[in-house]
């Protein structure tokens, strides 16, 4: 395990400490460092054994879970430990929160029942499905709907780059129902599977390889006791899973930072080269401390944010800014770290070159760094004309 110190900063308590050491000796033993070409059975496999490791009892809130509620910092140590092993570990964990957060926060007690101990046990792998074709950034502009013939929804649209799909065994879809414009006319649903009408349109490469695919619903039936919330409140459903799954993509992007700063220190210190070793340089130094800084920066901003949120206050911007500084800290780092390697650290299957890879889509995922940047604008300008007592 790398540098520990922060594991004993206040915002985190003694049990939370505990399970960051108990997590890594873990990871060390059953995470393998590389994978497969088969990344569907590796997934399948990676969350299996974070079931039975009982980790993923994490990812899940209330009696199913490891914590009475959603416990974020948690989340985010189990995050940040098991993406310093592999981001593939990291994924399977975080989709199994993502996949069944609004179910943990929101579900009433028949769906939290049903689902929520397989995804804790490892035994139902869970999915989120949000984004579209023609809707990312701008999640209102959905198109995928919803209407109601007695006792069903019925689902017809698309979504895409939806993470787990072709392997997950159910998905939480969002679809306009109509009960007003914009944001305020979506509903969330739990759909099987195996559900008929739905099916997977497309599977989709990306550089740092994990399931990912375009569904597809046509005239696909949902019995309305699978809804989660009310009608019409889809979107706040999405908004406060995104709230703390936000700021454990910012925990996630620590550990790939941290990684990466553990191989740099380890290569600059052991290469030779002009009679001395790379660490002896002062801009090597410079480099190595500007890392540390922007690590030590984005991790107080994760550890404030998750903090806050289990204090049970709104962490909007915090996340934000949590996700913002992290995403792009970690992406400079990791950089960093490359730059330090020289020719070997663009060698494929170097660590530091599959962190290169996997930190890129974080910047993009749960809202794009120019999406946090508008949500932080926002609540500053909203806090003042609050001050300014302006509606
Ligand atoms: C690997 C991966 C996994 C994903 N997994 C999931 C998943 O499981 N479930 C799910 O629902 N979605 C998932 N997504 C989708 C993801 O949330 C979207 O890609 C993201 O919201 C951006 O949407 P978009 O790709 O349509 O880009 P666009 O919305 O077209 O945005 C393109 C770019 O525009 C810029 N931009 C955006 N808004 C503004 C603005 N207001 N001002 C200026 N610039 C702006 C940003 O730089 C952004 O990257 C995943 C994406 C990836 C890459």
């Amino acid at each position: 395990m790398s540098d520990t110190q922060y594991l004993d900063w206040p915002f985190l308590e003694v049990h939370h400490k505990q399970l960051a050491i108990d997590l890594d000796a873990w990871a060390t033993r059953h995470v393998p460092h590389d994978h497969g070409a088969d990344i569907d059975t590796e997934c399948r496999s990676l969350v299996r054994s974070l079931g039975q490791g009982g980790w993923l009892r994490h990812a899940v809130g209330g009696k199913h879970g490891a914590a009475a509620a959603i416990d974020t910092r948690a989340i985010c140590l189990v995050r940040e430990t098991l993406a310093r092993h592999s981001g593939l570990a990291d994924f399977a964990f975080a989709m199994q929160g993502l996949g069944s957060g609004a179910i943990s926060l929101q579900g009433t007690s028949e769906q939290k029942e049903r689902y929520l101990p397989r995804v804790a046990a490892g035994e139902a792998i869970a999915a989120f499905a949000l984004s579209e074709p023609g809707a990312g950034s701008d999640v209102a502009a959905m198109q995928c709907n919803a209407h109601v013939e007695g006792t069903h929804a019925v689902l017809n649209g698309e979504k895409t780059w939806i993470s787990n799909g072709g392997i997950a065994d159910f998905y939480v879809v969002f679809a306009r129902t109509g009960e007003a414009p914009g944001a305020r006319g979506i509903s969330a649903f739990i759909v099987d599977a195996d559900t008929p009408g739905l099916e997977i349109a497309e599977r989709i490469d990306v550089i740092a390889p994990h399931p990912l695919a375009r569904l597809r619903f046509s005239n696909c039936r949902v019995p309305l006791s699978q809804r989660i919330g009310d009608a019409g409140e889809g979107f706040k459903v999405a908004m406060r899973t995104l709230d703390v799954f936000r700021t454990s993509v910012a925990a996630a992007d620590l550990g790939f930072a941290r990684r990466a700063m553990d191989e740099a220190l380890q290569r600059a210190t052991s290469r030779k080269m002009f009679n001395q070793h790379l660490s002896d340089f002062q801009l090597t130094q410079a480099k190595l401390a500007q890392m540390a800084t922007t690590i030590d920066s984005a991790a107080l901003l994760v550890y404030r944010a998750a903090w806050q949120r289990d204090q049970g206050r709104n962490v909007t911007r915090e996340a934000a800014m949590a996700k913002l500084t992290a995403t792009e800290g970690a992406q400079q780092v990791i950089d960093a770290a490359v730059q330090i390697f020289g020719g070997q650290g663009v060698v494929s299957g170097e660590t530091v070159e599959r962190l290169y890879r996997e930190i890129r889509s974080l910047r993009i995922y749960e809202g794009a760094s120019e999406v946090q940047q508008l949500i932080i604008g926002r609540d500053l300008l909203k806090g003042l004309a609050a001050s300014e007592g302006k509606p």
